[in-house]
């Protein structure tokens, strides 16, 4: 096979792609991607015993009629997406930012897919990987694809966008995620607006938020599409209420959505926004909201043996950990309790970061408070109504020692690392 239009003719031939032989259908094509605990390379032959149309792999020693041998199996992977996506040359919508990401895709996808065939993202396969993942399952017969870029750290959301070619994007916000690998929030807001400086390079359209001051500067630099609470706004969407859920205003239509938390209302609002933008009727758009149920463990509430929980442990940074912090405030409820787990990859800054929410939540007046990981943990013997443990398991034998200490409502909120989740069986 001498280049990719050859692996393309394949690709069209294949059932699809497959990047674990564990879950491998026959006739893929199979690429033999390399982590940091694994080779693929070592997994071509099963691969093609598991029925694989073909391998593709960078390990020049393994000649083989059924498999082809590239310099980089994920650079082929990437190549061969973009190939794809000037072949289907529909539009596509990228969205990224810190926060909100995965919440947007989904609301625009739902918004959108009223009156659209429409594909998205699955799951969060946002990254190197998942987005020629995301584009290869893209056909030529959709209306629209979107597709989420994740980040952390300068120039992937440039390679993303080269990959991907967006006509349209939108940035949820610029929060305080992945600050070790961004290189502090201006990093952030660098490394994000790529996909703005993608589009304004390839006259794409840029959607924003009127009410981000970083946004609008660079987004009323080009063709532009603005959405936010203020009147000179293209949408103009207005939040209304944000107990227990949020409910917008929305062109004299109230849409009563079932997500928690005012930072909801932006990722509600794009949705609204980019849905008129495409010309969605006003009412479908009501209805494709407020049928949206959050994914799992994003910002959901529970009811478990009386008590009511607001499980938000898919993941934490310090602008998420404030934004629930402070709609968890807003919540019902006389004798709350907020536990918390470490927040990841926020580099030098960690220990002021942890100390931060923790300061917060003293000013929101949050009483009893249970954290757990080791950054919490160090910071958490300074505030006299802080109990800290070094770990996820400890904090749950105490609340299984006497779950009387917990009181409702409560707050879960951590890292994805910090699984906190499997705090629920003891709740
Ligand atoms: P990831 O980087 O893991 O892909 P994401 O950007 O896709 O995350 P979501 O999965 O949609 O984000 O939401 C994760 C959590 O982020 C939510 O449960 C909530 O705590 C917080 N969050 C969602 N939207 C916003 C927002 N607009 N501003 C601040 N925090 C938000
Ligand atoms: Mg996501």
């Amino acid at each position: 096979m001498k280049n990719i239009s050859d692996l393309y003719s394949k690709f069209l031939e294949s059932s699809g792609i497959c990047t674990d032989t564990r879950k491998l259908k026959k006739n893929s094509i199979y690429f033999a991607l390399k982590g940091e605990n694994f080779d693929g390379n070592e997994y071509a032959d099963q691969a093609l015993e598991r029925g694989a149309l073909l391998a593709v792999v960078d390990d020049k020693n393994q000649k083989d009629d059924s498999k082809v041998i590239v310099e980089d199996v994920l650079l082929t992977l990437q190549e061969l997406a973009n190939f794809h996506r000037k072949q289907i040359d529909i539009p596509i919508l990228a969205i990224t930012g810190s926060n909100g990401k995965t919440t947007t895709k989904k609301l625009v996808l739902e918004v959108l897919s009223k009156e659209f065939k429409v594909k998205a993202t699955e799951g969060n396969l946002n990254n190197h990987i998942g987005v020629p993942l995301t584009l290869l399952s893209f056909t030529a017969e959709l209306d629209f694809g979107i597709v989420e870029m994740g980040a952390n750290h300068q120039k992937e959301i440039e390679s993303l966008c080269n990959i991907a070619e967006p006509n349209y994007g939108y940035i949820t916000n610029f929060g305080k995620a992945h600050l070790e690998g961004f290189g502090g929030i201006e990093g952030v807001i660098k490394g994000k607006s790529e996909l703005y400086d993608y589009l304004i390079e390839n006259d794409g359209l840029i959607f924003f938020n009127r009410d981000d001051e970083i946004q609008v500067e660079k987004a009323i630099q080009h063709k532009n599409y603005s959405i936010g609470e203020k009147s000179l706004s293209d949408c103009q969407v207005v939040l209304m209420e944000t107990q227990p859920f949020v409910t917008v205003e929305y062109s004299n239509l109230i849409i009563e959505t079932k997500l928690v938390g005012s930072y909801n209302f932006k990722n509600v609002s794009a949705s609204i926004g980019i849905g008129r933008y495409f010309g969605v009727d006003k009412e479908n758009i009501k209805q494709a909201i407020e049928n949206f149920v959050p994914e799992e463990m994003r910002s959901q509430i529970i009811e478990k043996n009386g008590k009511h929980i607001l499980l938000d442990a898919y993941n934490a940074n310090p602008t998420s950990m404030k934004a629930v912090l402070e709609s968890f405030k807003q919540m019902k409820g006389d004798h709350k309790t907020v536990i918390l787990g470490d927040m990841f990859e926020i580099g030098e800054d960690s220990v002021k970061e942890h100390f931060h929410i923790l300061d917060t939540c003293q000013y929101l007046g949050f009483e009893n408070i249970l954290v757990c990981g080791e950054r919490f943990h160090k910071v958490s013997s300074e505030f006299e109504n802080v109990i800290g443990f070094k770990t996820t398991s400890d904090l749950q034998k105490y609340i299984e020692e006497d779950i009387s200490r917990i009181s409702s409502p409560i707050l879960v909120k951590g890292s994805r690392g910090m699984k906190l989740e499997s705090i629920m069986d003891v709740l």
